[in-house]
């Protein structure tokens, strides 16, 4: 069993909190697409606040990769959580540095300061432990909510912490629910069990599918990760998205497994994402014409799919089907959050746009467990340690 430190074991309270938040969010232009893993931490901030705590939130959105870049910037979360907590979020244009430092230092009892994107620092992702002691500057403890990141070695989730005393680190609510359910589902998996896998690449996905496949009874692939799968069984793909580095780890889990590795047998293609004047379903044997993209699966696909899905007893879900943002391009997707909304399985869906599609589909009542981590469920299911959990371990 793994137990970590809660809000409850946190010493000394109150205190300014520097809270690591998972705001990882989908954006449509500058406005939240999906505020699921922003509601999700409200529970916590609001605990922290009626403790008299100031809070200094810190999170990454996007791959800026270590530059500073307005398209990845944390405003419109900003303006959503002002909104759902009903008071305002003070800003800080970068989190480390004098402007980060002096606001955090003048956060009253129960105010709450929002800091710019994490990534737009190389160190981040780089674990540095430089770069975790300006951070460190910014709290006198620290409480991670971040599940959807920490099945990632980030200088935010693992080297800061270490830098407080242990009995100042805790796991927010939201991290000790996603463990606890994680933990209630893995340590005794009803069988069979369906893992529905999409997406947009199979890269960084690759341990946790090499677990999988010893502890599912179905892999059903879709979306981009299909397209690659069957890139490497040797179809023709057209200009399809293939994740081409990961070929031969795509041939390799395939090889004695065709049995458990489900494949669409069809899929919805188009000419164009944005302006499609062509939309037509093709058998994978046909092959993606030149100048075609695949960006669905295809409706025998569909039915296959939702048979296996109906008979399972566990559901594990993390990937869309296909490029579910426009609505030709959904029908794969929301025919799978039905089928799994009306099995009687255990289920579970993770991941940003997975979540966000299951909830535009109306069904997200019906899942047992909706998580804010993809990688990082997909890991914990796996029975992988992650660097964020660990840490705070009891
Ligand atoms: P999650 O956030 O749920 O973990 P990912 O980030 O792995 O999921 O992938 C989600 C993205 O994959 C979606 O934005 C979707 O448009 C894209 N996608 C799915 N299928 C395809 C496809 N066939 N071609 C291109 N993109 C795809
Ligand atoms: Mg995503």
């Amino acid at each position: 069993m793994i137990k970590i430190r809660t809000l409850a074991d946190l010493r000394p309270l109150p205190a300014r909190v520097f809270y690591r938040a998972d705001y990882n969010v989908p954006l449509d232009g500058d406005r939240v697409a999906d505020a699921t893993r922003i509601e999700e931490t409200l529970p916590t901030l609001r605990r922290l606040r009626d403790a008299g705590c100031p809070v200094v939130i810190a999170s990454h959105l996007g791959r800026p990769k270590g530059t500073r870049n307005p398209k990845y910037s944390l405003e419109p979360v900003r303006a959503k959580l002002a909104e759902l907590l009903g008071s305002d979020v003070q800003w800080a244009s970068d989190c480390i540095g004098d402007e980060a430092a002096a606001k955090a230092a003048a956060l009253q009892a129960g105010e709450v300061l929002l800091l710019e994107n994490l990534r737009f620092h190389a160190e981040e992702e780089g674990n540095d432990q430089a770069f975790a002691g300006e951070l460190r500057k910014l709290g006198e403890v620290y409480v991670n909510d971040a599940f959807g990141a920490s099945h990632r070695a980030h200088a935010s989730i693992d080297a800061l912490p270490r830098l407080f005393p242990s009995d100042h680190t805790a796991g927010g609510l939201l991290l000790a629910k996603e463990i606890d359910f994680l933990q209630k589902v893995t340590t005794h998996i009803e069988h069979p069990f369906a893992a529905l896998l999409g997406g947009a690449k199979i890269a960084g996905k690759i341990e946790p599918l090499e677990a999988l496949v010893k502890l599912a009874d179905t892999l059903l692939i879709g979306g981009g990760m299909a397209n690659t799968f069957l890139a490497a069984k040797g179809m023709r793909m057209g200009n399809s998205l293939v994740d081409g580095e990961s070929l031969d780890v795509a041939a390799r889990l395939l090889a004695g497994r065709e049995a458990m590795i489900l494949l669409p047998s069809d899929l919805t293609i188009t000419n164009s994402l944005d302006e499609p004047t062509d939309i037509k379903t093709v058998g994978v044997a046909d092959g993606v014409p030149h100048g075609m993209m695949a960006v669905d699966i295809g409706p025998r696909t569909i039915s296959q799919y939702a048979s296996q899905i109906g008979s399972a007893r566990t559901i594990f879900w993390n990937g869309p089907m296909g490029v579910f943002e426009k609505e030709q391009f959904a029908k794969g997707t929301m025919a799978m959050a039905k089928a799994v909304a009306e099995s009687r399985a255990i289920s579970i869906v993770g991941g940003g746009e997975s979540v966000e599609a299951v909830k535009a589909s109306g069904f997200a009542e019906k899942i047992s467990h909706i998580s804010t981590g993809g990688g990082a469920s997909l890991e914990f299911i796996s029975g992988a340690a992650l660097p964020g959990v660990e840490v705070l371990r009891v």
